[in-house]
């Protein structure tokens, strides 16, 4: 299959290239690196069936050949960076989506949007099916990555009905793994980085409000399966074991070795307080469940997190 990834620089999108290359696929990253790392794709630059477009699909796509499937993962992902990025945030989601469709149709390609948890907003209902509709503030300042989102999946499902597009949809639950960026701001990579530079780890809010974190290679292997099957409609991707924020610290602490505290800060607006995957559909559909448990996928990212801060003093 010839793929195009957007987004794909970014922690996920890289890891499906990594993925999509390795079953002897071809792959075509786009990315206009505002999040993205082009560390994360490095690896592939002289593979033949390799390229890397550096482009803004919020503005007009041009690809050369065809392309059997389109995954359009391009979209800032980590509160801190919508919050940031509030404008190209809504842009990527709603002009880039409309572009990467537009071309989906053109070429016939198959269509796969990134959706996320966040369509949920700070859910009611738990665990989460996909046939909860979700509890948004639009105007809060989540609302840009939040709304885009359920724009882009009511934009998706359009081009489905209307013009027969194949097309489907993965809700991503919080995931976690190597190429988290070390000042994403979110949880997992935060924690990781100051109990490893000896900081306090810092809690928002009381630390009690949950998610539920899933190893990224479970994720794209959720991927992977959703590609084969004909449907149309969200499928929730994600870890259905719950954590208190606390718990994670304590986890992150133990496995670090740390001697770091847990210090407590304001909870940002609108910060969801509870978050879990309901996965009956993945599971039945996709005959998926996540396999990498949070201790395993922990001490892994902590690994890949101390490789690169050694690789960072040995540059100095
Ligand atoms: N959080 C935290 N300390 C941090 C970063 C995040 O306590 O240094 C909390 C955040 O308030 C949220 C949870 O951890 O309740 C997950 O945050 P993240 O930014 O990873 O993603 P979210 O699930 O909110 O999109």
């Amino acid at each position: 299959m010839r793929v195009l990834i957007t987004g794909g620089a970014g922690f996920i999108g890289s890891h499906l290239a990594d993925r999509l290359l390795s079953e002897g696929h071809y792959v075509l990253v786009m990315d206009n690196l505002i999040t993205g790392e082009l560390e994360n794709i490095a690896q592939h630059i002289s593979n033949p069936r390799f390229e890397f477009i550096h482009h803004n699909v919020s503005n007009h796509i041009h690809v050369s050949g065809p392309l059997d499937w389109i995954l359009h993962f391009a979209s800032p992902a980590s509160p801190i960076d919508y919050l940031e990025l509030p404008i190209q945030t809504m842009k990527v989601n709603s002009l880039g989506t409309h572009n990467t469709l537009g071309l989906a149709k053109a070429k016939g390609s198959k269509f796969l949007l990134a959706s996320t948890s966040e369509v949920y907003g700070d859910p009611e209902v738990h665990p989460q099916p996909e046939s909860y509709w979700g509890s948004v503030n639009p105007i809060g300042p989540r609302g840009v990555y939040d709304e885009s989102k359920r724009f882009a999946e009511a934009l998706t499902m359009a081009y489905h009905h209307k013009h027969g597009l194949d097309t489907r949809i993965g809700r991503i639950f919080n995931c976690y793994g190597p190429r988290l960026r070390v000042n994403d701001g979110r949880v997992v990579s935060n924690f990781i980085c100051q109990a490893l530079a000896g900081r306090d780890l810092t809690a928002y809010g009381d630390g009690k409000q949950t998610r539920s974190f899933q190893y990224v290679s479970d994720l794209v292997e959720g991927f992977m399966r959703l590609m084969t099957v004909e449907f149309h409609e969200p499928v929730n991707l994600g870890n259905p074991e719950e954590f208190t924020v606390i718990e994670l610290a304590e986890l992150v602490t133990e496995l670090t070795g740390s001697k770091s505290k847990v210090v407590f800060e304001p909870l940002p607006t609108d910060d969801p307080k509870r978050r879990l995957p309901d996965i009956s559909r993945a599971k039945q559909l996709l005959k998926w469940t996540p396999t990498i448990d949070l201790r395993t996928g922990l001490e892994r990212t902590i690994a890949w997190f101390r490789m690169q801060a050694a690789m960072t003093t040995i540059a100095d």
